[in-house]
């Protein structure tokens, strides 16, 4: 099904095939992001991570130069037609510093996927966070992020209360801390449509995402922080699609504004 886009004008969170769990190469998301009448797009793939036991789902050291080669022939072609980014979804570790900066030698811009938390010299998935414990290590890498100024906007932030039902005020009290924290350094924070994508589950009689979480976005409003929509594409059907809309719905409904597009010089 294909929709005529009147609401969408960049897309600064897209994926392409070297992660190995998307599809479509750089030029075919420029494409459809040109059909769609986007403004600008920022290419973000998952970027290299050695060490990471996910190797399987980000680029491998070896594929970053034809990430590199495609963005450039991109930008080459298609700059009369759109402006694109270079640019790469990452986690915050620490100690690797020289990591990011090496990046961004190349880049135009991180952003913060955090879909790690570093606990006892060990990784733990996000997904399978739920103690109290866990979530403010969560917040912190989140907020310590944030301060060193490598990243350009938080992709999902609210991803962190994924396995947790039940939204005590503890845990409502960490969310607004990132949110106090992005307002304060004037990063954006990503209402993020690849969870709309994935569906809606049941909790207690009340069906609802896992992600975007409406407490969370509540906060947002509350603070007024600065907000973006992304598709965190992985398709290139998804940069405008069923998904965009519903987050688009979800957002008028509390009535957040989301910004159009970034500057990033
Ligand atoms: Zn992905
Ligand atoms: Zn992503």
């Amino acid at each position: 099904m294909s929709f005529k886009n009147q609401i969408i004008k960049s897309n600064y969170h897209t994926h392409m095939y070297l992660c190995r769990h998307a599809s479509g190469t750089v030029e075919d998301y420029v494409k459809e992001a040109i059909k769609l009448g986007f403004k600008e797009i920022g290419m973000s793939d998952h970027a290299p991570w050695i060490e990471l036991i996910d190797r399987s789902v980000r680029m491998e050291k070896e594929d970053y130069p034809i990430y590199l080669k495609e963005l450039e022939e991109a930008i080459k072609k298609y700059s009369d037609k759109i402006k694109i980014y270079k640019g790469l979804e990452i986690e915050y570790f620490s100690n690797a510093d020289d990591y990011y900066k090496k990046l961004l030698n190349d880049m135009d811009y991180l952003t913060l996927g955090q879909h790690y938390i570093e606990k006892d010299g060990k990784l733990i998935s996000i997904y399978r966070i739920s103690s109290l414990e866990d979530l403010t290590i969560y917040k912190d890498t989140l907020i310590k992020a944030m301060s060193t100024g490598f990243f350009k906007f938080i992709s999902h932030p609210d991803i962190f209360l994924y396995s947790t039902e039940q939204l005590t005020p503890e845990i409502l009290k960490l969310a607004e801390e990132i949110i106090i924290a992005a307002k304060e350094k004037n990063i954006p924070l990503e209402f993020n449509a690849n969870g709309i994508r994935k569906g809606k589950i049941m909790v207690n009689g009340e069906e609802r995402y896992r992600y975007p979480r409406l407490e969370f976005w509540k906060l947002v409003k509350k603070h007024h922080a600065r907000c973006i929509l992304s598709s965190d594409a992985h398709k290139p059907e998804y940069l405008f699609d069923e998904a965009i809309l519903e987050a688009h719905k979800f957002l008028q409904d509390i009535h957040l504004e989301v910004e159009e597009v970034l500057d990033f010089n």
